[in-house]
């Protein structure tokens, strides 16, 4: 498989939520352009069909096309963190979003409904 030209992505510099790590099995990452999770072989994201084609579910399953390529297919990505500089990393960004306030709902009175061309004429 070729890479598809686009720059090299370095892990460190992609949110951690979007990478997976372990010792046990190997690297994950959010495909870039349609965000499916897809192993990294060979310093690539593996080669998967992108979203749907638009208005492809008007056709029967059977003549229904195949989705295309997706375009991040071949994307290069170096793994430039250790598996405990990546948790440490998760660890972090989780804690941080803890801490976030959440916004405050204000209900808004509803504007009074305009009445039927039939009720004005009535007065
Ligand atoms: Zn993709």
């Amino acid at each position: 498989m070729r890479h598809n030209g686009q720059p090299v992505i370095l892990a460190s510099s992609l949110p951690p939520n979007l990478i997976s790590l372990s010792e046990r099995s190997c690297a994950l990452v959010a495909c870039p352009t349609c965000g499916a999770w897809k192993s990294i072989k060979r310093g690539m994201v593996t080669a998967h069909r992108g979203p749907h084609v638009p208005g492809a579910d008007a056709w029967p399953a059977e003549f229904r096309p195949s989705p295309p390529r997706c375009p991040g297919s071949g994307q290069r990505v170096r793994v430039d963190l250790s598996v405990d500089q990546w948790r440490q990393r998760l660890a972090d960004t989780c804690r941080e979003a803890g801490r976030r306030r959440p916004t405050r709902v204000i209900p808004r009175p509803k504007p009074p409904v305009a009445r039927a061309v039939v009720q004005l004429a009535a007065r």
